[in-house]
């Protein structure tokens, strides 16, 4: 598959620049986030070049579900009880990459509502 290396997920999906892998499967590839904001700080990204969570449509409705089951998985792998996704969509919600991205942290209370 040929991803387009306009931003850092791009190249990472390229394999131009390393990543510490968590996980992969046809649609998805995760990794550790390299700034953590919790003791488990993963990246989940899809395979296909999406800028943000608006750019999908029906067309992506599999994208979206395997982008989910991807987060379960890892979930799974990773022995997490608790956890939580966000999905930041624009500048306005802190996206500063725009390759869409689900976090999935864990290992810490979370209050409500997020900063
Ligand atoms: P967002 O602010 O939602 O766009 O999240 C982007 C995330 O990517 C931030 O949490 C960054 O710490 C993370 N990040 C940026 N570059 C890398 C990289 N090379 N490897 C892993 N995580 C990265």
């Amino acid at each position: 598959m040929e991803y387009e290396s306009g931003n850092i997920f791009s190249k990472i999906l390229a394999g131009e620049i390393p990543c510490d892998k968590v996980y992969e499967d046809d649609y998805t590839l995760a990794f550790r986030d390299i700034n953590p904001q919790a003791p488990v700080h993963i990246l989940i990204i899809p395979k296909l070049e999406r800028a943000t969570l608006s750019d999908c449509t029906e067309n992506d409705v599999e994208l979206l579900g395997r982008f989910s089951l991807a987060a379960i998985n890892i979930a799974r792998q990773e022995g997490l009880q608790s956890y939580r996704t966000v999905i930041n969509c624009g500048a306005d919600a802190d996206q500063t990459v725009f390759h869409l991205h689900m976090h999935l942290l864990s290992g810490r209370k979370f209050s409500w509502p997020p900063g």
